[in-house]
C-alpha cells in the first residue's frame, strides 16, 4: 500500500517510511491511496476469533509490503501481551441496546495504548532493519504521552520526548510520564496549554533542519499507524454484536479526532457501521461544525476531560479530505484559512460528513451527573471523558441498532474528578499501586520553539 498526503504536495511513501515520517511535508497527514475493502464473509469470519488475529487480519493490507507475514503477527503479539485483559477490548452492557467499550485494560490506562504499544514495536524492528535512530517528540493532553513512554521506554534506536501542559494534566497522567527511570525518556512541562504544546510541535516538523538533524519522528494521533491500529477494536466490538448480519453505531469521546476516524475507515472497508457519533466535552469546535457552524477556533477551557481540551481537531483534516472529494489543493486552502481563524465547509462536503456523523456536546455538570447515575444504574464507574460519551450516546440511541461507546480511560486515572461526582474512590490496578512513591524526573521549559529544540538537540542519546 502506498500513502499520499491530505494536501497532495507530499511524495508518495510506503507504510514503513509513512510511519517513521508522521507529518508530510506540505504539512499534510497521510492516508492510503486507497481504503481496501474487506467482504461480508471476510467480515463474519472474524467473530470468535482472538483480539491479536482480528488485528492482523484488518490491517495486514495496510502495512504488507513493509513487513512480512509472520514478522507483523510476532509484532502485533508483542504489543499486546502487556494488557490486563485477554480480551484486549471487552466489552459490557451498560443498557438496552447500550454497550461499552473498555479500552484501559493497557500499560497506561487509556486506549492510546493499543495504537502506541504497536507502533513502538512497528519502530524498532524498522529502525534495527535500517540500522538507524531517530527522535520522537510528542505533545500530549495526557494520555499519549504516557502511552509513548510505556511504548518506546528502554529501545536503543529511539530517544522519547515529550511535551504535556504544565499543571494542566491529572496527577496520575503527570506521573505515568515523570516516573519511568530510562535515560531515552524526557518529560518536558511547557509553560502553556496542549495547543501551545501541539503548535510547536508542527513548527518543529516544519523546520526542516532541525527535523532532519534531529531526525524527527512524530507518534502523535496525526501518524497513520496510530489510526490503523485504532480500527481493530471497531471490527472486534461489531462482529461480537453480531455485523456483519446486523449494524452497530459508535458514540466516541472525541479530542483530535484519531480514534473516531478510525472507525471512519472501519466504516469505509465495508463494516456496517450505522452512525459515528462524535461527543465532545466544552471544548466543542468539533459539535459546532458538524451543527453547520463552520469550523472555527475558540479558547481552550480547561475541563474535567482534559484529554479532548483542544481547540482545534487534527485529524478532521483527514474526514476533510474525503469529504471534500479527495482533494488536496481544496484542503491546504482549509487549513490556510484555519491559521486566520477557521473557515465555513461548503455544502456538498457538510452532506459528506452527515452521512456518517453525528455530534453532541457535554457540560461540566451534565459530566459529573452521568458518572455518578451510569454507577447507580449500570454499577459501573466510568472516567469523564468516558462520561461524555454515555451522555451523548444515551441522546443518540436507537431502539432497533446497538449503540457501543468507547470506554476510552480507567476512572483511576482521573480520581478527583471520579470521586467528586460519585462518592466512590476508584483504585489503580494492583499492578500500579506504587505510583505515587516512585520518584519523579521533569524540565519545566519555555513554551518557545528556539528553547525547546534546543533542549531536545543537547539531551539525545545521552
Ligand atoms: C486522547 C483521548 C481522547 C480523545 O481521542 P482523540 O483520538 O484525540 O479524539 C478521549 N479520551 C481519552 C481518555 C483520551 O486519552
Amino acid at each position: 500500500m502506498k500513502y499520499i498526503s491530505t494536501r497532495g504536495q507530499a511524495p508518495e511513501l510506503t507504510f514503513e517510511e509513512a510511519m517513521l515520517t508522521g507529518l508530510a511535508r506540505d504539512g499534510g497527514l497521510y492516508l492510503p491511496v486507497e481504503i481496501p475493502v474487506m467482504t461480508q464473509d471476510e467480515i463474519a469470519a472474524l467473530a470468535g476469533l482472538p483480539f491479536e488475529e482480528i488485528a492482523f487480519r484488518v490491517m495486514w493490507p495496510y502495512v504488507s509490503g513493509s513487513f512480512g507475514e509472520s514478522e507483523f503477527k510476532e509484532i502485533i503479539g508483542r504489543a499486546y501481551e502487556g494488557f490486563g485483559h485477554d480480551a484486549r477490548a471487552p466489552l459490557k452492557q451498560l443498557n438496552e441496546n447500550h454497550f461499552l467499550l473498555e479500552l484501559f485494560h493497557g500499560p497506561t490506562l487509556a486506549f492510546k495504548d493499543f495504537a502506541m504499544q504497536l507502533i513502538g514495536q512497528l519502530f524498532e524492528v524498522a529502525l534495527k532493519r535500517r540500522g538507524d535512530r531517530v527522535t520522537i517528540v510528542g505533545a500530549t493532553s495526557g494520555d499519549t504521552g504516557s502511552a509513548a513512554i510505556e511504548a518506546f521506554r528502554g529501545l536503543d534506536a529511539v530517544d522519547v520526548f515529550i511535551l504535556f501542559p504544565h499543571g494542566r494534566v491529572s496527577e496520575v497522567q503527570r506521573r505515568q510520564m515523570t516516573t519511568p527511570a530510562d535515560r531515552n525518556v524526557h518529560a518536558l512541562a511547557v509553560d502553556g496549554d496542549f495547543d501551545d504544546c501541539q503548535a510547536a510541535l508542527k513548527d518543529m516538523f516544519n523546520d526542516f533542519d532541525f527535523r532532519d538533524g534531529v531526525k524527527l519522528a512524530g507518534v502523535n494521533s496525526i501518524n497513520f499507524a496510530r489510526v490503523l491500529a485504532q480500527i481493530v477494536y471497531y471490527f472486534s466490538a461489531a462482529v461480537s454484536l453480531g455485523a456483519p448480519h446486523r449494524k452497530v453505531s459508535f458514540t466516541v469521546p472525541t479530542g483530535n479526532f484519531g480514534d473516531i476516524f478510525a472507525g471512519y475507515l472501519a466504516k469505509r472497508m465495508g463494516l456496517p457501521i450505522d452512525r459515528l457519533v462524535v461527543a465532545t466535552n466544552q471544548n466543542d469546535i468539533l459539535h459546532r461544525c458538524l451543527s453547520g457552524e463552520g469550523y472555527f477556533k475558540g479558547d481552550t477551557i480547561p475541563s474535567i476531560s482534559p484529554s479532548m481540551d483542544i481547540q482545534v481537531s487534527s485529524n478532521f483534516e483527514r474526514a476533510l479530505y474525503y469529504a471534500y472529494g479527495e482533494d488536496g489543493g481544496a484542503v491546504a486552502q482549509l487549513m490556510d484559512e484555519l491559521k486566520n481563524g477557521g473557515f465555513n465547509v461548503s455544502q456538498g462536503a457538510m452532506e459528506a460528513l452527515r452521512e456518517s456523523f453525528d455530534s453532541g456536546r457535554v457540560s461540566e455538570d451534565e459530566t459529573l451527573a452521568t458518572i455518578k447515575s451510569t454507577l447507580t444504574h449500570s454499577a459501573e464507574l466510568v472516567c469523564p471523558h468516558t462520561a461524555v460519551g454515555i451522555k451523548v450516546a444515551e441522546e443518540h440511541r436507537s431502539t432497533d441498532v446497538p449503540m457501543i461507546t468507547l470506554a476510552t480511560a480507567h476512572p483511576a486515572k482521573f480520581p478527583a474528578a471520579v470521586e467528586k461526582a460519585s462518592g466512590a474512590h476508584p483504585p489503580l490496578p494492583s499492578r500500579m499501586s506504587d505510583l505515587y512513591e516512585r520518584p519523579e524526573r521533569v524540565t519545566r521549559i519555555a513554551n518557545d520553539l528556539g528553547t525547546l529544540e534546543d533542549h531536545i538537540r543537547r539531551h539525545i542519546a545521552e
